[in-house]
Parts: C-alpha cells; sequence; structure tokens
C-alpha cells in the first residue's frame, strides 16, 4: 500500500483482513497503519523507489492510495517491473489531474456532466461566465488537490481566480445532494461499491473553508435505490470503454463526485484514487475480501469474479481535526485516549506519527473515528460517543456529520 491517510489506514485494515492476505506493508503509512502493516520509510512519488520496494518485497499486489503518486507514473513503473497494481497508469489518471481532459472524456463518452468550456483569456473567461449565470463554477485545470474551485456569485471573485489560475474550465452549476461512487475498474469493466456522502466544508452546517473532508457516511437513505446501477450504465462503463479505446485502459478505482440534479446524477468530477474519508466508511461496510477484489482489477478479471456483498447497517467516521485546519494545523501534539475506543467503534488514523512511544498529530486531518450500527443513526450514536473519548489539545470536528440523513 502506498499513501499515508486515513484512507490507506483504512484499505491496509481491509486487506489484512483477508484471509488469502499473509502481509501487507506501507509505504510511508503512520502510527495508525503501524498496527496492520509493515511500514517503509520510502517515497511515495517516487516510481523507481516503489518498484524497487515491490521487487524485494516479493508483493503480488500493489495498491496506490493518493493522487501524487499515480500522476507520477507510480503504477507505470510497478507495472513494468512485473507486479500487479491497483491503480491507473499516468497518463488514465488524467481524469483527475486535468479537469479539461476529464471534460472531453466525457463529451466523447455521452456522461452526463455540466456543460462547460475550457478558457485560457480573460475574455474567454468572462464570456463563459456570462452564458452559464450564476453561481459561478470556475476550475483550475491543473490537480489542486481539491482547492482549485471557486463557487462564487461574485462575478470579479469568479474573474480573479481564472486570471489566477491560467487555464480554467467554467461550468454550470449543478444543484442537487452530492455523492461519491467509487467504481473499480479492470481496464476493460468495473463494478460499483455502495454509495457514501461526505462533508466538505470545515463547520457545522457546511460553513467555513473547504478542506479534504471531515467526515462521512454509507450508505444513503435517502439515495434512490438505482442509483449506483444508473451510474454505471450511464457514466463510469462509457468512460472505461472510451479510456480503452484511446489506448489507455484505466485500471483502479474510477472516483465519481455525482450532484443529483433534477434531471438525474451529472458528473461534477472524477477522482482517480479512493476518497478520503468515504473508503473509511465504504470498506466498513464491504463483506467481499478485499485483496482478491483488488487483484482481479489488476490483473483485468474482474468480469470472473462474481458480485460484491455488504454487511447489513451503517458506517459514519467524524474526523478529528487539529486546530487551526485548514489552514495551517498545528503538528506535534499527543494524540491520547485511543485505547478507550471499543465496541460498535473504532480509530483509523489520518495524521499520526511515532514520538517515541507516543502517537502524535502529524497532519490536518489526524483521525478519523469509525462508528457502526444497525442504521445510521446508531452509526452516528457510536462515532461520536467514540470521538468523546479521544482527546487531541485544540483539536474541532463536525457535530453534524450525516445529520441529514437521519
Ligand atoms: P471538485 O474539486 O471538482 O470536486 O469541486 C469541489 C467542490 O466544488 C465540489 O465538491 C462541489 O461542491 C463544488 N462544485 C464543483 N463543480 C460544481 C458544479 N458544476 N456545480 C456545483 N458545485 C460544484
Amino acid at each position: 500500500m502506498i499513501g499515508s491517510g486515513g484512507r490507506e489506514h483504512a484499505l491496509c485494515r481491509s486487506l489484512a483482513a483477508d484471509p488469502q492476505v499473509t502481509e501487507v506493508h506501507c509505504a510511508p503509512g503512520n502510527a495508525g497503519v503501524a498496527q496492520v502493516a509493515t511500514l517503509h520509510p520510502v517515497v511515495p512519488t517516487d516510481p523507481a523507489a516503489v518498484a524497487r520496494l515491490a521487487g524485494e518485497l516479493g508483493a503480488d499486489l500493489v495498491v496506490i492510495g493518493p493522487e501524487a503518486p499515480l500522476v507520477a507514473g507510480v503504477a507505470d513503473a510497478v507495472r513494468q517491473a512485473g507486479v500487479p497494481c491497483f491503480g491507473p497508469s499516468a497518463e488514465a489518471a488524467r481524469i483527475e489531474g486535468s479537469k479539461a481532459f476529464a471534460k472531453d472524456v466525457m463529451a466523447a463518452a455521452g456522461v452526463p456532466t455540466a456543460r462547460s468550456r475550457t478558457c485560457v483569456t480573460p475574455e474567454e473567461a468572462a464570456t463563459a461566465l456570462d452564458e452559464f449565470g450564476t453561481p459561478y463554477v470556475v476550475k483550475d485545470d491543473g490537480l489542486a488537490a481539491g482547492k482549485g474551485v471557486v463557487v462564487t456569485d461574485d462575478r470579479d471573485e469568479a474573474l480573479r481566480h481564472a486570471a489566477a489560475c491560467g487555464r480554467v474550465v467554467i461550468e454550470e452549476f449543478l444543484d442537487g445532494p452530492e455523492v461519491s461512487l467509487f467504481a473499480l475498474c479492470d481496464g476493460s469493466t468495473a463494478v460499483p461499491l455502495q454509495p457514501a456522502q461526505d462533508h466538505k466544508r470545515a463547520y457545522d452546517g457546511d460553513l467555513g473553508p473547504n478542506t479534504g473532508g471531515m467526515g462521512a457516511y454509507t450508505p444513503l437513505p435517502w439515495a434512490p435505490a438505482d442509483l449506483a446501477e444508473r451510474v454505471m450504465a450511464e457514466t463510469v462503463l462509457p468512460t472505461v470503454t472510451e479510456l480503452a479505446g484511446r489506448g489507455t485502459p484505466y485500471t483502479g478505482v474510477l472516483f465519481v463526485g455525482l450532484a443529483l440534479t433534477k434531471t438525474g446524477p451529472k458528473v461534477i468530477e472524477f477522482n482517480a484514487r479512493f476518497g478520503d474519508p468515504e473508503t473509511q466508511v465504504v470498506l466498513d461496510r464491504l463483506d467481499t475480501p478485499l485483496a482478491g477484489l483488488l487483484l482481479a482489477c489488476a490483473n483485468g478479471t474482474l468480469d470472473r469474479f462474481g458480485p460484491l456483498s455488504y454487511r447489513e447497517g451503517a458506517a459514519v467516521t467524524v474526523v478529528v481535526a487539529a486546530e487551526n485546519y485548514p489552514a495551517d494545523p498545528v503538528k506535534g501534539d499527543a494524540v491520547e485516549g485511543l485505547s478507550d475506543v471499543t465496541g460498535d467503534a473504532y480509530v483509523l488514523h489520518s495524521g499520526t506519527a511515532f514520538d517515541g512511544d507516543r502517537v502524535v498529530s502529524s497532519g490536518g486531518r489526524v483521525l478519523s473515528v469509525v462508528g457502526t450500527g444497525p442504521d445510521v443513526a446508531a452509526a452516528r450514536e457510536a462515532a461520536y460517543e467514540a470521538v468523546g473519548r479521544v482527546r487531541l489539545r485544540g483539536s474541532h470536528h463536525r457535530t453534524d456529520i450525516a445529520a441529514q440523513a437521519l
């Protein structure tokens, strides 16, 4: 496993629980990942170093967590070294790395998404803003870790963002609740995982700055029952077919960020990796052993894999963030009370490190506390009860994760 966040802790935990798995190794990992995997201090964006480590370990499968190693060509290097890899090539990962490329693929594949224009000059940007109207949506064409998007009613602010970015995609605003769907792809076909919802803003009531994600839950009791099936037919399979036809087959997770509009689900964005923190809840519910499933994707044998199974009930995760996250998170504080979390909840580590024997904060998002239960209400209660047991000086978390689902 390549990566070091809560998503990677969740993935390592599920991989380690697969009865076919004998060893899990993670580069670089964190203090929580160390409970389920052997850590290696290898730079995750160094293709040669990752491929070498995979060879030395005799790895049967490499799973890549974050986008940066994908864009750097780590999956290509691992596959070239003869090791099966779950993660798209650098070429295919452009579906996340370039908004303009993603829009081009969607147009060619007939995928429902916002109407858009790619703009370079201020004049082009102004024309596009006036064409689509308010709220204005302006996206940096490059990889911006979720921070390149401005949604605003202020035309000057929209123009300033466009000028600051250079090349931007300006598009129509999509109105409706947002859903994350992960499709596992093997180059020619795909299977969906259970839809989830995350909470991107820092504070309760969807206020404050955008973050990497402050919490998530699954399943979505309010969503149409045929949502995953519909998105597979309208979006995922046409996209996988389009990419294969271009000679850049997609192997890995296609993360579809959707708005459920009045006229159906439309794509807000594609990402080339699992979402954090949705992964923490989706994997909690997945009963199918994970390593065999990801290996089938890496080997192009998903069509022979059979249907996935899920545990009954729900999972909710609440992110405990460091003081001053997302602006300038305080690091190096002791994380305490971890062993007091038991029962229907557990703690995944997002940004932690060892300081001697102590676990200390080392990132903006520090913990993903997961609660489980027979329904969203029970899972939510378990998650918040557990959040009350962990201690990190100055930390903050949202108190309304999954509240809309009740
Ligand atoms: P992205 O980086 O594309 O996920 O955008 C970040 C956030 O901006 C999304 O999660 C949405 O909340 C919002 N957003 C992006 N594009 C649109 C759109 N066309 N309509 C409405 N909201 C959008």
